[in-house]
């Protein structure tokens, strides 16, 4: 299976336990928060609408409800971008480990995470925040 996802999604999707903005939503992000763990899966990344955002009731002409959040959001992609190759395709659970070892205290979040939602129901962040 080949997923393409935001780069900012894959810290999402290592926080995932079910929460989410709509059923339709949650449901699409569980199959692909599976998908992740196979090792037949590959990941395109991208700073764009992806495969999460696709089944997002925020989406809207392709944006993250409008130029102004889109122009946020595609920061936080870019980000996590700087530190991973975005120019050939991963093996999901190698990408997945290298994510780990990147993103493995508060500070290397901070950019990327500091404003989200999400925060309080995120296990990757209340795991980073735990090991202070
Ligand atoms: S459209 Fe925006 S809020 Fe929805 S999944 Fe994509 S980046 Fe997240």
């Amino acid at each position: 299976m080949k997923l393409v996802l935001r780069g900012h999604h894959l810290l999402c999707l290592k926080g995932f336990q079910g929460y989410g903005y709509d059923e339709n939503f949650v449901e699409n992000m569980a199959k692909v928060n599976s998908l992740k763990n196979l090792d037949s899966t590959t990941i395109s990344l991208t700073n764009q609408a992806d495969d999460l955002c696709k089944s997002c009731p925020n989406l809207k002409n392709n944006l993250c409800k409008n130029q102004e959040r889109n122009e946020i959001i595609r920061k936080m992609d870019d980000e996590v971008l700087k530190k991973i190759d975005s120019s050939k395709e991963h093996n999901s659970v190698e990408l997945f480990k290298k994510i780990d070892e990147i993103f493995n205290n508060e500070e290397s979040v901070s950019k990327i995470c500091f404003n989200c939602m999400w925060h309080e129901k995120c296990l990757f962040y209340q795991k980073l925040l735990n090991n202070r």
